[in-house]
């Protein structure tokens, strides 16, 4: 295929728009499959989503160029049928690469690669450290190779921008040889977007570099890195994304004993305690309502105890994590908040900041309160010791970006 072809495309609906050498972006997750077609200036994209796989409930939700939306239902379809289909709705784009958000990539991805024999060995290898998603992820290598065997296709890691943690950052304090002989070290997580905002943030604030930024990643899924001078020195994230910040539904840190107490006590097996704290902690352990913060926050309002508790212990651990991640900058030049919480949610972000009292922090409440999903800006006035941004974050842009580097398409 051409690397540089553009397709012309006449929607039934509306007029005419271009998608020029674009690159298909997927992540493939256990029962779901994101997908995003974006053109190499990142300018359009169509996307959708392949969810419920496997059931009889599954179905595509494809959105078209122009914004049309169209749903396929698959019954019982899972990856392979889903990802057909998938590529049938798109093919006639002429994509030229195929870019897959793979979770961990462990000590031996810094960067994206080219996927080959060994690169997916790799990923499937790497099940050890990631077991409900590298699987997911090397079906979605499989089904691309079997149907479109020529197709250029990388792996981008959300593990790879954190291998640059120095060793005081990603060892635990745990005998040697866990680390030498098992791998058993902090990796982090959600790579791609601490490293969207923070290089964004880079462009777009009037600071001079080098700059030091504590991104937080505030969705379902939370974690927050200290990025220097575009490198991740610290995440809260470990060998696994339950470390670190409370989240949706998982619990972040909790007493390392736990697991052993709940056994003692209430005989708990291993595996109950680990789907406990992934599936029914965090937001939706706490306020026993949903792991959905806008429901939390109406129930808070209306006087609910137990979601104005999920939501005071939310914004104090992530305020808590935030200030003893400064300790990896060397320099301090602001915050930037991602993700449906942090980009959506002036309460939380002022809640979170009230919690770094001793830093010196000064709000614009105006400003915070007109961010809303999908802007980008800063919020922080003018005699604040730091920056204070909201960045959405993008993942599939980097994802697509890291895929035609790998390839140098750029
Ligand atoms: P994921 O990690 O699955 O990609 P998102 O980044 O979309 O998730 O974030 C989902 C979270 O964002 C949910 O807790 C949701 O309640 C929250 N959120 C989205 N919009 C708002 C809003 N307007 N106000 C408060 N929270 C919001």
């Amino acid at each position: 295929m051409s690397a540089s072809l553009t397709t012309t495309f006449d929607d039934k609906n509306s007029e005419t728009s271009t998608l020029t050498s674009p690159t298909l972006v997927l992540n493939c997750g256990s029962s779901s499959i994101k997908y995003a077609l974006i053109s190499d200036d990142n300018s359009t994209r169509i996307t959708g989503l392949a969810e419920n796989l496997g059931l009889d409930t599954a179905r595509i939700k494809h959105t078209t160029l122009n914004g049309e939306k169209l749903e396929i239902s698959i019954p019982g379809g899972r990856h392979k049928l889903a990802l057909q289909k998938i590529l049938e709705l798109l093919e006639q784009y002429h994509f030229i690469a195929v870019g897959h958000r793979v979770v961990h990539g462990g000590r031996e991805y810094s960067k994206a690669v080219r996927v080959d024999e060994h690169a997916l060995e790799e990923v499937k290898r790497l099940k050890i450290l990631a077991p409900l998603h590298n699987p997911a992820n090397a079906l979605g290598i499989e089904a691309v190779q079997a149907i479109y065997p020529d197709m250029p296709q990388v792996v981008v890691f959300d593990t790879a921008f954190h291998q640059t943690m120095p060793p005081v950052a990603f060892r635990y304090a745990l005998p040697k040889y866990l680390y030498e002989e098992h791998k058993i070290r902090r990796y982090g997580f959600h790579g791609t977007s601490h490293a969207y905002v923070s290089e964004r943030t880079s462009q777009i604030t009037e600071a001079k570099g080098p700059h030091g930024w504590l991104t937080a990643h505030l969705g379902n899924g939370c974690s927050a890195a200290a990025v220097y001078d575009g490198k991740s020195l610290d995440t809260s994230m470990g060998l696994t994304p339950l470390e670190g910040l409370m989240m949706g539904t998982r619990s972040g840190d909790v007493d390392p004993s736990l697991h052993m107490h709940l056994k003692r006590q209430l005989g708990m097996s291993l595996e109950e305690t680990d789907k406990m704290l992934n599936n029914d902690s965090g937001l939706l352990g706490i306020s026993g309502l949903s792991n959905d913060l806008r429901t939390i926050e109406q129930a808070a309002s209306e006087g609910h105890e137990d979601a104005q508790l999920a939501i005071e212990m939310f914004c104090y651990r992530a305020g808590k994590y935030l200030a003893s991640l400064s300790c990896a900058l060397p320099e301090f030049t602001g915050i930037v908040f991602t993700g449906g919480i942090g980009e959506n949610s002036d309460i939380t972000r002022n809640k979170i900041l009230a919690v770094m009292r001793h830093f010196g922090i000064k709000i614009d409440a105006d400003k915070n309160a007109s961010l809303v999903r999908g802007k980008e800006g800063s919020f922080h006035a003018d005699d604040s010791s730091i920056e204070l941004w909201v960045v959405p974050t993008d993942e599939e842009c980097r994802i697509a970006q890291e895929t035609r580097q790998a390839l140098n398409l750029i």
